[in-house]
């Protein structure tokens, strides 16, 4: 039985997720190229990735193809509730609600898993870290699964690295038709929808500050330049500080750019990149915002303990003031803006993404009793199908190699 929030609501889910299916001609494709093979036939699929009208078409799409599919949340403040009762109208089981406390997300993750899952979708390691710990004992069942984002699959690779990883994973993340794309123009467009449409302020002429130059924030700066920020990057990798020295970006430390910026988006999966000792540094009314993994790169915690005052500054925004009398305000508790204070990346950036996810689960659907207790890359023809179909789509066409061209490309000879 579905766990969700108001059945009611499906009529809007179904339009939302049938809009977005206009725009998604790769997840067509495939549903075109294996409808009738169901190559996913009986196999339990878990899906936990934001809940909404992509995702509900990637679920729909693997139903399609023959899976029974189990959906969740992979964020309490993603999760769109209509998407999800128009899930349940469409014969899919979900367990998600939209503002679920920490107990519920992770009840919800539970119940899904409950349905002798043998496959699961993953997004950031929620599922992978319940069926390594709690639910260590429903592992046995799993063929395989597939994580969506970057710091999902660091943590993978510290479990295969330490001899612990059940089951293996394909790296989703790490298709060139996942990152280069998604992390990129996906996060850097979706990230500034969620702070525009929060606070319905101007960025030109406004310092912004990313925080992390890895693909996600090479798009969030790359798209507050175009809309006339004066852009400042900070960065722990040195190769990185100077790649976006050379696209033209202010380098410094946070310490530095605390004093001067008026917007601060962190994009680096790690913790703690803005500090209690940074925000004490910076001006009266400046914004924070957060695009990476987790709840973790603002430091909100001690902010929460320190502050003075805290208050629903506008639907979605966190006013706190400070004990030196100034304020800061904070977006969607400093979760993922993109998907807390919007509808996340724009509907064909995530079918290029959930094209991988659909194409690797049936890869390893195909392939599980070969594959190791892994880490795996998505197979380089999977990468090349999703391009060319996405290319198809727009009408363009490109070169293919001669003959000639070919040998020479191969040969070491002048
Ligand atoms: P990446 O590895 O390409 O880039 C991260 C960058 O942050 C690196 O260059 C690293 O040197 C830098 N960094 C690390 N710690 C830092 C610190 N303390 N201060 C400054 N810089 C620091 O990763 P990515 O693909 O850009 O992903 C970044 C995060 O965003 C991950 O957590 C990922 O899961 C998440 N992500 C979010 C979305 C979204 O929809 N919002 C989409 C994709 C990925
Ligand atoms: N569990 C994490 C999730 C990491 S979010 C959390 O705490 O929120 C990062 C991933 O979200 C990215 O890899 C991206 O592919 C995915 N994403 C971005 N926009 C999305 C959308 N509209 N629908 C579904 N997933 C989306």
């Amino acid at each position: 039985m579905s766990i969700i929030k108001d059945y009611s609501l499906w009529e809007e889910g179904l339009r939302k997720i049938l809009w977005a299916k206009r725009f998604m001609p790769v997840l067509d494709q495939i549903r075109k190229d294996y409808i009738d093979k169901k190559p996913l036939s009986g196999v339990n699929v878990a899906i936990s990735v934001h809940l909404e009208a992509k995702t509900a078409n990637l679920a729909l799409l693997l139903k399609d193809l023959g899976a029974n599919v189990y959906v969740t949340g992979s964020n309490p403040l993603s999760t769109q509730d209509d998407v999800a009762a128009a899930l349940v109208h469409e014969g899919v089981e979900v367990f998600a609600k939209r503002g679920a406390t920490e107990e519920e997300y992770f009840y919800h993750l539970e119940k899904t898993l409950e349905n002798d899952i043998e496959l699961i979708i993953d997004d950031g390691g929620d599922l992978t870290y319940l069926l390594h710990t709690e639910l260590e004992n429903l592992s046995d069942r799993i063929m395989g699964g597939c994580e969506e984002t970057t710091t999902g699959i660091i943590r993978l690779k510290a479990l295969e690295k330490e001899g612990k990883l059940k089951f293996p994973m394909i790296a989703v993340n790490d298709a060139y038709c996942k990152h280069l794309f998604d992390n990129r123009y996906g996060t850097g467009q979706s990230t500034w929808d969620g702070i525009m449409r929060t606070t319905n302020i101007t960025v030109a002429g406004k310092h912004v500050v990313v925080a992390g130059y890895g693909f996600c924030g090479k798009g969030i700066a790359k798209r507050a330049q175009g809309l006339g920020a004066r852009v400042i990057v900070t960065e722990v990798d040195p190769v990185k500080a100077l790649e976006a020295y050379m696209d033209g970006f202010d380098v410094m430390k946070m310490e530095d750019a605390a004093k001067i910026g008026d917007i601060f988006i962190t994009a680096t999966g790690c913790r703690d990149v803005i500090r209690y000792e940074h925000i004490l540094q910076m001006k009266d009314g400046v914004i924070l915002a957060n695009s990476g993994h987790f709840n973790v790169e603002i430091d909100i915690a001690t902010l929460e303990e320190k502050a003075l005052k805290k208050y629903e500054a506008r639907k979605n925004i966190q006013g706190y003031v400070l004990e030196n009398g100034r304020e800061v305000f904070v977006i969607a508790e400093g979760r993922l803006v993109n998907l807390a204070a919007a509808d996340g990346h724009p509907i064909e950036i995530m079918d290029m993404s959930f094209a991988i996810q659909a194409l690797s689960s049936i890869y390893v659907a195909q392939n599980h009793e070969k594959l190791e207790r892994k880490v795996y890359n998505v197979p380089g023809e999977i990468d090349r199908f999703v391009a060319g179909v996405k290319l198809k789509s727009l009408g363009i066409e490109i070169d293919r190699l001669t003959f000639d061209q070919e040998k020479y490309l191969e040969s070491w000879e002048v």
